[in-house]
């Protein structure tokens, strides 16, 4: 029997709530498959953590993480402690530290869930937002001159590389060859950004020639928000860079009916590293402690984790679970529903455990 080892890392907010209800539906998948086993590790990383000892993780965290087969990441944030120590304490080490270069965000809409987009409902959109993960305009380069000055000036700059670019793009028809479609969108805003979106098309058209049986397309990165609002069957994979994505996934998430669905997997393809998979969302003080966090995200997430790690029936079987209970109407309020929590997850290992 195949034994995975899994580090959780429920951190901040409503982290711990989703992770333990996504562990619970892992663990219901085991028994219902009798095929593999998930020996897992808590990790107690996150804010509490930092207020105890000064740093999200210890120094040696991603050494500690490393023999993991895959990281199951709750949220990171927390009102009384800076933003840029959350994330870059702990989230961007991880995804820096093992090179996660493609973050792979699905969306599609699930039975029973309303999308803001009238007649627009499950089968009307199936999308795969491939993120750049390593690179671009969040690459920390760039600085402030003559602070505080009239004449200051502060730069922000994005740095696209060949490898960087060519691997995303490579990984994003390789993704897109392998779904029913295989039709891929290359999302840029080459006609401003004279010099790495430029780049990016050509190294999307030579990476087109690899992959001869892949449609594809190019966007600029304006006009595809209004084709991801008004043309959603139009779209199938996508691929874009770490700002555009990061943008265009919320999007996502919110025409498909709320950040409490909508999963992402920070993916090392080359599996050098072990891999991370958390919701999108963040750690909702505003909720936390309440009981109505929705897991469905990390249903969804822990999904890609099965999947990575070779375990597609399982993955499939964990699906068909979610979508039976959304459909069922087994949903939390941000979807329109009064369940809590803990039904949502109990209706969802009901069904794996009821499933054939
Ligand atoms: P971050 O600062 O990391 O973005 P956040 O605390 O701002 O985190 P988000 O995750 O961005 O929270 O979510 C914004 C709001 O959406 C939350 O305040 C919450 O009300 C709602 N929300 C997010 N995730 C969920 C969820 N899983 N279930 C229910 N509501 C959610
Ligand atoms: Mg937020």
């Amino acid at each position: 029997m195949q034994t995975y080892k899994i580090a959780a890392i429920p951190a901040d907010g409503i982290g711990p709530e989703v992770i333990a209800a996504g562990l619970q539906a892992l663990e219901a998948l085991e028994r219902r498959e009798g095929t593999f086993k998930l020996d897992v590790t808590h990790f107690d990383w996150g804010s509490d953590y930092y207020k105890r000892t000064g740093m999200m993780m210890p120094a040696d965290g991603t050494a500690q993480l490393k023999p993991f087969d895959a990281i199951f990441f709750g949220a990171v944030g927390a009102p009384d402690v800076p933003d840029h120590i959350t994330l870059w304490g702990l989230r961007l080490p991880i995804c820096q530290g093992f090179d996660q270069y493609a973050n792979v965000r699905p969306t599609r809409i699930l039975p029973g869930i309303q999308s803001p987009l009238s007649g627009v409902g499950p089968g009307d959109l199936d999308w795969v937002i491939v993120r750049e993960n390593s690179e671009g305009e969040y690459s920390g380069h760039g600085g402030r001159a003559h602070r505080g000055l009239p004449e200051e000036v502060g730069t922000e700059v994005a740095i696209f590389t060949r490898v960087g670019v060519t691997r995303i793009m490579r990984y994003a028809f390789r993704l897109a060859q392998a779904r029913p479609r295989k039709f891929l969108t290359v999302v840029t805003k080459s006609n401003a950004q004279r010099h790495g979106m430029v780049m990016w098309d050509e190294i999307a058209a030579e990476v087109a020639l690899e992959f001869p049986d892949v449609t594809w397309d190019k966007m600029l990165v304006d006009a595809m928000t209004v084709r991801m609002t008004l043309k959603p069957r139009s779209l199938d994979t996508i691929v874009a860079t770490n700002l555009h994505a990061d943008i265009l996934s919320d999007l996502a998430g919110a025409l498909a009916g709320s950040l409490g669905v909508a999963p992402t997997a920070n993916i090392d393809p080359e599996r050098r590293f072990p891999s991370m998979f958390e919701p999108i969302h963040g750690s909702a003080f505003d909720i936390t402690g309440k009981g109505i966090a929705n897991p469905v995200a990390t249903f969804w997430t822990a999904a890609q984790m099965l999947e990575h790690l070779g375990e597609s029936k399982a993955a499939a079987r964990l699906m068909h679970a979610v979508e039976a209970v959304t459909g069922a109407g087994v949903r939390t309020p941000d979807v329109g529903g009064t369940a809590t929590t803990k039904e949502v997850t109990e209706a969802v290992c009901e069904a794996i455990r009821g499933s054939n």
